[in-house]
Order: C-alpha cells, then structure tokens, then sequence
C-alpha cells in the first residue's frame, strides 16, 4: 500500500518535534499528531518551564544550527562565560545538594563542548518547542493539532493511524506521545521500572506570611521544599506517590496542608494561581520497537525530574533515530542499523533510571537516607566529586561501545577548528555523514554517499554519522566501518 507520509509521529513535544526536523531533514515526509490544541501552557514557560540542557543537548541544537535561536539561556549566567564572583556559584544538584562551579575541573571530562559554550544551560520549553515547530515547519512537516491518536493498526508495508473517527497512513509510526503515551500502551510495549516514593508539586500560589518560609533547598521531617520566589513553590511529599496517582487537581486546601506538614510552619496560602504534580515512578519500555512502531522520549521511559535529564535522554534518542529511520525508508540502511537505536538509547536510559533513583533513595526523610546524603555532600564538595557528578549528569562521558579502535569512538565528535577556520558544528547542518580526510578519501565518501571533507592533517581520518557520534578514527578499518553504518550508492 502506498503511505501517504512516511513517519506519523504521535505528539509535537519536544522529542516529537525534534525527530520530525531529523526525519524531514533527511528527506522523508512527516506527519505529527498533536493532542493539544494549543502550543502555549504556563507549565511550559518560566518559572516551571526552565529545563536545564545539557551537553548532548547543546551539541544536537548546535549541530543543526538551532542553538542561538534559544535567547533564554543568553540571560541565565553559565559557568564559563561567567567572571568569578565573591559567592560561590551553584551550577546544578544531585538529590537537593548543591554543585557549585568552583569545584568542577573540565580538565577531567574527555573533551569540551563547542566554542565556550558551557555543558548546562537553562531553555525554556516554551521556547525551545517554538523554535523547534518553526524549524519543522520550514522544513515541510505537516503538524496537526487537536488531534490525539486513539489507536492504530499495523500491517506489513504500512501504519494505519487513528484519531478517533479519521485515519492516517505511513510506513512508519513513533510515539513520541510521553510518559503516559498511548502509542506505548496499545503498541504492546512492556514497561517495567519501580514504584514512586513521592508527589512532587509545582505551584505558584499567594502566601500571606512567604517569610516563614526559609530560603533554599529545605529537607524537613516529612519532605523537601523550596520556595524559589516568594509564592513559587517546589515541594516533596513522601506519600508514596498517592496523591499524584488519585490525579486530582491540588486545591488551596489541599497545598495549604501539604506545606505546612512539609515546612512545619503556620504558610497561609491565599490564592492558587497554577499547582501541578509529578512524581519519580521509573519506568522504561523493555524493547523501543515492535514491527513498523516505535517509542522515543517519555514515551520510552520515565523517571523523576531530579537532576533534569529527561528532556536531554529524549533529544538524545531523536538524534540517535532520526537519521537510522530516514535511511530505512530510503532502503539504505545495512542489516541492524534501525536495531542499533535500541541498543545504543536503552542502556543510557537505563543509566538515567538509576541515576534519579539514588538521588530519591537519599532524599528520603529517614536516618539512614540522611547518613547518605551527608556523605555524598561531603565528596560533591571535593574536586573529583563535583567533577564526575556533574560530568555524569550533563552527558560529559557518554560513549557508545563499537569495540573501538580510539578513544574518541563511539564519543560525540569534537567541535574541531580546522586550519581554514571551519568549525566542525558548522559544517553538519544539513544531516549528512561525513568522512574527515585527505584527498585519496573522496571517492570512498562518494561510494557510499557520504560528505567528504579534507579536514588538516591534526585531525586526520575520522568517520561521524549524521547525529555527530564518531564512528571510525584512522584509514586501516575504515572500509568495514564504513559498511557497517552505510550502504553504497
Ligand atoms: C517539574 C519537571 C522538571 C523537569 N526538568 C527537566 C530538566 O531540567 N531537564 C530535562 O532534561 N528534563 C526535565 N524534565 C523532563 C522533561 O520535561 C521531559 O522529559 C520532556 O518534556 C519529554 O519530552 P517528550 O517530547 O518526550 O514528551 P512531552 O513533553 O510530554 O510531550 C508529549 C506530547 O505528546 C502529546 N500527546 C500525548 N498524548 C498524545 C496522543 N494520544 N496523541 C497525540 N499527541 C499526544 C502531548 O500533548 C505532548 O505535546 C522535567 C519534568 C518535570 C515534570
């Protein structure tokens, strides 16, 4: 049967958005159907909306010259471009404990990102996903709003997509419909993970006596609270998850109780303007692809915001997908390539799942949780601590295992500065894969339709696929990397 699109893709958030811009990038036509009517939601603007990137983020956003279409992240101060200052400077957390910048030697991480851009920078979702709709736009992905997919049907050449009474059809479809994603549910994906501790709440709300409230980070008798500004609140509960589970919406009542018990103080709350909750269930589909369906983002896994790097785990599997799915559609993916996505992503979310997980296990208000965390704010505020915590959170050490011939293998590449002044990110706009190297290279790139690109002889022969991982380093091998990664023309 002939697909009107190639790829449906369920939900236009930023993961959906994200691989729609890879896909159509590439060639292939995308359809995204989006729930939602409406793009704008105060959960996604500031204060609630921040979201720290961090470096396969940064990199993705770069590489595909996006990033200085984020303003956001110009206003907040980040840890390079920042002149040092009397007071100390927190730059991230683990479990609540503050990572302060003055502790961090990126001489430690493998490498450094582009330019003097640093590893962790605050966006907006808001902004980050209207940059990203633009984008798709330009680049002729049709976006239906309003419009949730209610289920779906495979067969062997093609999805047929329903939105309630309206049918769609593509070769491929992708649930990029989050964490309670219907695609997943009805694809037959098993989701298996851990039971939640707490409900978290965001909540701006009026308070008639805000200074009863300390300032920072408080972990109390029952929980966690932070009061950012006066009457923005960030609160957990350890109630075993079971108010975020009943799913109603918090009332005054219910949030003037919550952070009296929480802070152990006489709050008045007047007024809730906006209160929402979320939770540190941890969750990941045990396979990211059944037949012609596949899952990305928090539809592939779901764990607590601690740490922020759900949004970061998402982009990265766009990156990862995109351009394995487009060259399967053009049948020029060599055997395993579309599997490859599966066993590069699900082990780092998995690592992620576990990251959060510890930092919860120590958050907890009980003696032993407390011990805990003590000790880990003891060794964050070593060098080496802040350094590989930090590094771990923002992406610094991520490596994928090709049973690497070099060090940089399997790594992003580094953002070279070649002898003419080209800089790496500048030149991967377009998607394409590239081959770093001299002359006699060119025609190998052109075999197997690769970008060829001299390079200078300090960087020598580097072979980097489409989402920027290094594939091969040096010309013995190359052949055989080549073939595993592409196919010839
Ligand atoms: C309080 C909080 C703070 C966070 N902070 C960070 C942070 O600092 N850094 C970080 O990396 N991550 C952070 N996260 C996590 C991050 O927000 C998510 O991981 C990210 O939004 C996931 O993107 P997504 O596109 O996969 O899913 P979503 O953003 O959930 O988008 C899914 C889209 O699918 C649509 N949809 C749903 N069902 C359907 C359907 N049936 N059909 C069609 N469309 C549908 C939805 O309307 C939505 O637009 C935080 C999360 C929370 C709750």
């Amino acid at each position: 049967m002939k697909s009107t699109y190639d790829v449906i893709i369920a939900g236009a958030g930023p993961v959906g958005l994200f691989l729609a811009c890879e896909l159509a990038l590439a060639q292939c036509a995308v359809l995204i159907l989006e729930k939602s009517e409406n793009a704008s939601s105060p959960l996604k603007q500031m204060p609630f909306g921040v979201r720290g990137l961090t470096s396969p983020s940064i990199e993705a956003l770069h590489r595909r010259g996006l990033l200085h279409d984020l303003e956001i992240h110009k206003h907040f101060k980040t840890p390079h471009s920042t002149p040092a200052k009397a007071t100390r400077r927190q730059v991230g957390h683990f479990a609540g404990i503050s990572i302060y910048e003055d502790k961090i030697d990126p001489s430690l991480w493998p490498y450094r990102l582009p330019g003097d851009t640093p590893p962790n920078i605050m966006s907006e979702m808001a902004e980050l996903e209207s940059v990203l709709m633009r984008r798709a736009e330009a680049l002729g992905v049709v976006i239906r709003r309003g419009l949730a997919v209610t289920g779906f049907h495979q067969a062997n050449d093609h999805v047929t997509v329903h939105s309630d009474d309206r049918t769609f059809t593509a070769q491929w479809l992708v649930g990029c419909d989050g964490s309670r994603s219907i695609v997943r549910k009805l694809g037959g994906f098993a989701f298996d993970g851990t039971e939640p501790t707490f409900t978290g709440y965001s909540a701006k709300v009026d308070i008639a006596n805000p200074e009863v409230l300390k300032p920072g980070r408080n972990m109390t008798a029952t929980g966690m609270y932070l009061q950012s500004q006066p009457g923005y609140l960030l609160i957990q509960d350890f109630d075993g998850g079971a108010f975020h589970q009943s799913q109603h919406a918090p009332t005054l009542a219910h949030m003037q109780e919550v952070i009296r018990r929480i802070s152990d103080t006489d709050a008045t709350i007047t007024n809730v303007h906006m209160a929402t909750t979320w939770t540190d269930h941890s969750r990941q589909a045990t396979a990211y692809r059944n037949g012609r369906v596949l899952l990305a983002g928090d539809a592939a896994h779901i764990h607590s915001p601690l740490g922020g790097q759900g949004l970061n785990l998402g982009i990265g599997d766009a990156m990862n997908l995109g351009w394995k799915l487009a060259a399967t559609i053009h049948n020029k993916a060599p055997e395993g390539l579309l599997d490859s996505y599966y066993n590069e992503r699900h082990p780092l979310g998995a690592q992620v799942l576990d990251w959060s997980r510890a930092q919860v296990a120590i958050m907890k208000p009980t003696p032993e949780a407390r011990a805990l965390n003590t000790i880990m704010r003891d060794l964050i505020d070593t060098r080496d601590g802040a350094t590989y915590i930090a590094g771990r959170i923002w992406g610094m050490f991520t490596q994928y295992d090709f049973g690497a011939n070099h060090p940089l293998v399997g790594r992003s590449v580094p953002n070279f500065t070649f002898e003419n002044g080209d800089v790496m990110g500048d030149l991967m706009h377009d998607g394409a894969a590239i081959l770093l190297g001299d002359a006699s290279l060119k025609h190998l790139a052109d075999d197997y339709g690769i970008k060829h690109i001299p390079g200078d002889a300090n960087v020598g022969t580097v072979l980097i696929r489409p989402d920027g991982i290094v594939a091969w380093v040096g010309v013995d091998g190359l052949q055989s990397a080549m073939e595993q990664w592409f196919t010839k023309q």
